[in-house]
């Protein structure tokens, strides 16, 4: 343990972590933000809070893209709010549209019953593209080339603690490929056959299969069926080399050929979540419990008050989602014998 005594104002007494002071040059790293110009407004906000709260310590670039040109408005605000380098690109024509192979007819039959049965984004054509670029493509974009590592950031989120260490350089140091701050359980009815679909997968290729897996993460009973558990992805801080690699590469152009992503509305959520405990070694996922983190309508607050004091936590831990009955966190906690914080029960 690192943690030292330490009397804040007030003469209230807690304890402080001593984050690694790290030396050295930084990752390959970068923010990722895939937006439209008309979500500036809502983005400037999360940009804001990730600059103040950590980016600013440590310059990493930013990379924005979008299905059009960002306009002259979006970059100038954008660029002027952040202390790393930033680039925008536009998403090729072939990542934002319907592959040759998808019976247009079936897919618009989805969405209207889609909409009839009132799931959510279940008639839009435009979430699905982002799914699917999302799932896929965002880390095959050419501006992403020079990077390891990314973070991914979407509009209206905030970060509720400050981040006094390098992020990517604890992901790198500690052998870390996926972090998140916030898993639920998946709406099914958007993803009926993805389970299916991912044991046909693995039946072609056993050998993906992680021989440490965290299976147990998303099968109650040893892969025979979906539990619906995946990690939010709106937040992920993972490696690019990772979804670059052969098995995901494999393993979404498998998906892809089968159709869901349109022919149901299988989101980048689970595609990326059951992949990464599939094909990682579950040492090599990390959740983030100390950030604090928002994206509507959850918060991840941290439990440890000496954490919160520490990091100027802006947020009531009553609220922290991660040991809610509708979150996965109590069993990502319990599968991975890890030790949770006092007082979740009082949550769940
Ligand atoms: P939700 O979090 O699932 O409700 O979905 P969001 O509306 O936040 O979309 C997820 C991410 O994709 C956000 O970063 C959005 O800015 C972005 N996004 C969603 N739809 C589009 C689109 O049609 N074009 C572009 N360029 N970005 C989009
Ligand atoms: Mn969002």
């Amino acid at each position: 343990d690192v943690s030292v005594s330490v009397k804040g104002k007030n003469g209230y007494k807690y304890r402080r972590i001593d984050y690694p002071k790290y030396t050295g040059p930084k990752e390959k790293a970068t923010f990722v933000t895939l937006a439209r110009n008309s979500d500036l407004y809502s983005l400037v906000e999360s940009i804001k809070a990730v600059e103040d709260r950590f980016n600013h310590k440590f310059q990493y670039d930013w990379v924005f893209l979008n299905d059009a040109e960002f306009s002259d408005e979006f970059k100038n605000v954008t660029s002027n709010l952040i202390s790393g380098k930033t680039k925008y690109g536009v998403v090729p024509h072939e990542h934002w549209s319907f592959p040759p192979w998808i019976d247009q007819d079936k897919a618009a039959k989805v969405r209207d019953e889609m909409r009839e049965k009132k799931i959510i984004y279940g008639d839009s054509i435009s979430y699905r593209h982002m799914c699917r670029f999302e799932s896929g493509f965002f880390y095959r974009h050419p501006l992403l080339d020079e990077y390891d590592w990314y973070w991914r950031v979407e509009p209206d989120i905030k970060l509720h603690c400050d981040i006094d260490y390098d992020i990517f350089k604890f992901m790198a140091d500690n052998g870390k490929k996926y972090g998140f701050t916030i898993s639920i359980h998946e709406y099914m009815d958007t993803i009926p056959t993805l389970w299916d679909t991912t044991k046909e997968f693995l039946k072609l290729h056993p050998e993906f299969l992680n021989k440490n897996s965290m299976l147990d993460f998303v099968s109650d009973d040893e892969g025979e069926s979906y539990n619906s558990c995946h990690f939010w992805s709106n937040f992920e801080i993972a490696s690019l080399n990772f979804w670059r690699g052969p098995a995901y590469t494999a393993y979404f152009d498998f998906l892809d050929k089968n159709g869901g992503f349109f022919y149901e509305r299988w989101g980048d959520a689970p595609v990326h979540s059951i992949a990464a405990a599939l094909f990682l070694d579950r040492n090599e996922i990390h959740h983030f419990g100390d950030l604090g983190y928002f994206h509507a309508p959850f918060h991840q607050c941290p439990l440890d008050e000496s954490l919160r004091l520490q990091n100027k936590c802006a947020c009531d831990p009553k609220h922290d989602f991660t040991w809610n009955a509708f979150s996965c966190g109590v069993k990502y906690y319990n599968v991975n014998h890890l030790k949770k914080p006092k007082g979740w029960e009082a949550l769940v």
